[in-house]
């Protein structure tokens, strides 16, 4: 459970200075002409976009950020396919994508097994006894009811601690289990049925009971969960103590042997979520040792699912693709296979990507304009009326403390411990994956944080930034059109990927963000006056957010998305700011039809062309702290002055926020 802050979506950039050969980049067959700018903006961008990408069966959103992950993974997988092709030798970097990536491939194969991968998981449940648990929750790949990994210490960022999380409710957002709303009792009613067909599927009698059993279960676990709002708050959810507290916080569990099992020591750790973790606890002593088997039994099938039979790959799809997202079909199987190559061994996949992809002059041009909006932010923060000099400097402090990462790392992850054997079950080699990852992930356990790791692999078409190491980051796969393009003139490159370094710039002085200092620790760094003017001034946008309807009867959650929401405020000022300075001695001319003002909020607005399903709209309004698409264009936009003089929004438009209204932060 990273607080890592994605862009989800993304970008382009520079171009600095006049050149006589560059483009504007806007590309008109993306304009709705038939709407009127004023009065729907998003419609008037990318209502040629939408007409022109219908939704395939495939996908339950397809947006411009798809497009470019769309081509990277078939970039990615002539690069695997032709490894795959090949024979290489056992242990080497190629014999493990290759081999991964047949496995994938073969479903023949997968048909014939059947369940036989999973039996002896299943056959060990079925002996468990309540005295067992602790060091089984220890040891499982599968099963469990709690989170364990290593980050950063929120306090002392330098280095990093062991952290526990909520986990154990495979629908993940604890109000699947609690609304009672038309739409989410269709979802849960379809789930229990899906519990019930896996039950079937994997050879069990009483499905029909044994899925109660679980909704039972799950349902019980998430009602001490806490949900994505109440996630949101770094405070509430770190909780260090040392281990002696923590054993008489949950005595239900045997510690030692849950420790002993994962193979790690530690003296201390931070509880993510206390309620959560007291009530997984208690029911290990009190239910039923058949219905916590039932339960681990269907974490079990609901994790190995996607890597068994094509029946039972249908069956999961059919909930979490249909039901749930409103897709038709799943994604071809090379895809998947791309996918899963690409989720195991990401950065010696990403090492040959950038080799072949990313050229070393983005790179430098991304150095450049992080830059310039870096001393952008900073005038951003020196114009701000509410804020006094004293946190100013400290802003100030932060900003320049930033650290930027772009491209792909300077060194590279080492796979040299992960086997991949192709004689071996697919399921189990991607057990061992898992393991892999656990193992690295606990090999930082209470040492220093390395500052040269990635969260992100460099094929990402993404961003994020990091508020325990207050760094920004921007991958090679998003380095690219409609994000960033080296052709295109400044208009164009800053409405793109220049927002999108605002974005994840802005992200340090969110409501999150704020919280953690220039050395990414959680320790506040404001006045109590000036704390009360930013959270007053946020209150507006989550307000604002509040009252947007995006579904018949179904408002957008102000509170979730209230991070992003700052993040795109912030990145649009930001960026038209760097925009306006660098044009400053050699103003572009109207092109295209547009002025450059207009240019760059039309390329803003290009990143957030999508077509999405109604299914789809739900799912992310329950969950994705990111506005919709189209509201990360028309709800952000009313609130940025600028926008208003480019396009001559006048009070007559339906979008139109009065001044005094509008949020005005960063
Ligand atoms: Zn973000």
């Amino acid at each position: 459970m990273k607080t890592k802050h994605l862009f989800l979506i993304s970008l382009a950039i520079m171009a600095m200075g006049c050149t006589k050969n560059q483009t504007t980049g806007i590309n008109t067959d993306n304009l709705d002409t038939t709407a009127i700018p004023q009065n729907d903006f998003y419609q008037y961008a990318c209502g040629g976009w939408m007409a022109n990408n219908p939704l395939t069966a495939e996908y339950s959103r397809y947006g411009s950020f798809d497009v470019v992950a769309e081509q990277n993974r078939k970039q990615l997988n002539e690069l695997i396919g032709g490894i795959a092709a090949g024979n290489h030798k056992q242990g080497s970097i190629e014999q493990k994508i290759g081999d991964l990536y047949n496995m994938a491939m073969d479903t023949t194969r997968r048909d014939a097994e059947g369940i036989a991968p999973v039996k002896p998981f299943l056959a060990e449940i079925a002996g468990l006894q309540r005295e067992d648990l602790s060091a089984f929750l220890g040891k499982s790949m599968q099963c469990g009811m709690w989170g364990m990994y290593v980050d950063a210490d929120e306090m002392n960022s330098s280095m990093n601690i062991l952290k526990e999380c909520q986990a154990g409710f495979a629908l993940g957002e604890k109000e699947y289990y609690f609304d009672t709303d038309e739409q989410t009792l269709r979802i849960r009613n379809a789930y229990v049925k899906h519990i019930e067909k896996m039950f079937a599927l994997y050879g069990y009698e009483n499905a029909e009971a044994l899925a109660q059993t679980v909704l039972r279960m799950e349902t019980r676990l998430a009602g001490a969960a806490k949900n994505n709002v109440e996630l949101r708050d770094p405070q509430a959810n770190y909780n260090k103590m040392s281990v002696e507290e923590f054993k008489a916080l949950v005595p239900e569990v045997d510690w030692d042997a849950f420790f002993a099992a994962m193979e790690i020591t530690t003296d201390s750790l931070s509880v993510g979520q206390i309620d959560h973790l007291k009530e997984a606890g208690k029911m290990l002593a009190e239910e039923p040792i058949e219905d916590i088997r039932t339960y681990f039994v269907w974490q079990v099938m609901d994790g190995s699912a996607s890597y068994l039979s094509s029946e039972i790959y249908a069956e999961n799809f059919d909930f979490y693709g249909k039901t749930l997202s409103g897709k038709e079909e799943p994604s071809p199987l090379w895809k998947r296979a791309v996918g899963i190559v690409n989720g195991t061994l990401g950065e010696a996949v990403g090492q040959m990507y950038v080799e072949k992809y990313f050229p070393a002059k983005n790179k430098e041009r991304m150095v450049q304009l992080v830059k310039n909006l870096q001393i952008a932010l900073g005038e951003r923060i020196d114009q701000q009326e509410w804020m006094s000099e004293e946190t100013k400097q400290k802003a100030h402090e932060k900003l320049d403390a930033f650290t930027v990462k772009i491209g792909y790392p300077d060194k590279w992850r080492d796979y040299t411990a992960l086997e991949i054997v192709a004689g071996d079950f697919y399921y189990d080699n991607i057990l061992r994956a898992a393991k892999f990852e656990q193992a690295y992930s606990l090999s930082f356990l209470n040492k220093p944080v390395d500052k040269q790791q990635w969260y992100m692999t460099p094929q990402t078409v993404n961003a994020y930034y990091n508020p325990s190491s207050n760094e920004i980051c921007f991958p090679a796969g998003i380095l690219q059109y409609p994000f960033f393009d080296m052709e295109a003139d400044d208009a164009f490159n800053y409405g793109a990927i220049g927002v999108v370094i605002g974005h994840e710039m802005t992200h340090g002085f969110d409501d999150q963000g704020c919280q953690f200092d220039k050395d990414g620790n959680l320790i506040n760094w404001w006045t109590e006056e000036d704390k009360a003017n930013f959270d007053a001034r946020t209150k507006v946008m989550a307000d604002y957010f509040d009252k947007i309807e995006v579904a018949p009867g179904v408002m957008a959650n102000g509170s979730l998305t209230l991070g992003e929401n700052i993040a795109d405020h912030g990145g649009l000022n930001v960026s038209y700011l760097a925009f306006k300075n660098a044009t400053k001695n050699h103003p572009l001319a109207e092109a295209d039809g547009f002025t450059p003002e207009q240019r760059f909020f039309l390329a803003y607005a290009n990143l957030w062309a999508q077509n999405i399903r109604p299914e789809q709209v739900l799912v992310q309004t329950k969950g994705d702290p990111h506005s919709l698409g189209m509201w990360r264009v028309n709800g952000a936009l009313p609130h940025i002055d600028a926008w208003y003089e480019a396009w001559n929004v006048t009070e007559d438009s339906p979008l139109y926020v009065a001044p005094e209204n509008r949020v005005h932060v960063w």
